[in-house]
């Protein structure tokens, strides 16, 4: 309990301190697309990190723990499903980074919407999306870390044909693998023991992803995906990028 209220106030200095937008100075929560993140922060990296998908439940219980031993301020999406409520229909928080991905995003579950009302949801995602962004973006010696978790087919082979660079470990899972936009971050990455691919520019068709707004901005993002259950793997995985990427 005491950790928690420690943490709570860390928050609300944080925000005191370094926010100039329009968020509550005495929430310990951000909202996207009407679903809320709680943060936990701790102590005074720069990194951040972030769980969208709420039935990943491996990859939060690895930032829990992570973020304890190492620092940061991690954003936890208040959701037990991958899909949130948005409007009158459900949307994947990771596929509305952009306005091009929110459209199909909002179409898929309904692809039929009256007239001005897909634009006008889209305006308020393009809104709602900056302010969050400005919030979860590290300062330029800071990393973004997503974290992820696969069911089935997932794996590394899929994200071959939009990457830059691909090294494939023989004793590795090809579902546990790290998604890299850093040129120098993948270099270390891919001498050592993990999956691992570097995708450092946007692709023909964005889909809306948070990994291709990092790249956008100019951020070192990874997304450290694997498969669900996989605690001490991705444990150790989260566990290698802190203690060898700078
Ligand atoms: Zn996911």
């Amino acid at each position: 309990m005491l950790s928690r209220i420690l943490l709570f106030f860390l928050f609300l200095s944080f925000f005191l301190e370094a926010r100039d937008n329009d968020y509550s100075l005495n929430s310990s929560f951000v909202t996207l697309a009407g679903a809320r993140f709680n943060l936990l922060n701790n102590g005074d990296s720069p990194d951040r990190y972030i769980w969208l998908h709420g039935d990943e439940q491996t990859a939060k219980i690895a930032l829990e723990d992570h973020v304890e031993e190492y620092g940061g301020i991690a954003f936890f999406v208040q959701s037990s499903t991958r899909e949130v409520p948005f409007k009158s229909t459900i949307i994947d928080l990771n596929r509305i980074f952009s306005r091009e991905g929110a459209y199909h995003a909002l179409k898929k579950f309904q692809p039929y919407w009256k007239p001005h009302t897909l634009d006008r949801a889209l305006d308020e995602l393009d809104e709602e999306r900056d302010s969050f962004l400005n919030v979860l973006m590290p300062s330029e010696s800071g990393i973004l870390i997503a974290v992820h978790n696969n069911f089935r087919g997932y794996n590394i082979n899929i994200e071959k044909s939009r990457s830059q660079r691909v090294s494939i470990k023989d004793n590795q899972n090809p579902r546990d693998f790290i998604i890299c936009t850093n040129k120098d971050d993948y270099e270390i990455i891919a001498s050592g023991p993990y999956n691992v691919v570097l995708q450092n520019q946007p692709p023909e068709n964005d889909d809306g992803s948070l990994s291709w707004e990092a790249i956008r901005r100019n951020v070192r993002y990874l997304n450290i995906e694997t498969r669900l259950g996989q605690l001490l793997i991705q444990r150790a995985m989260l566990d290698y990028v802190a203690k060898n990427l700078d």
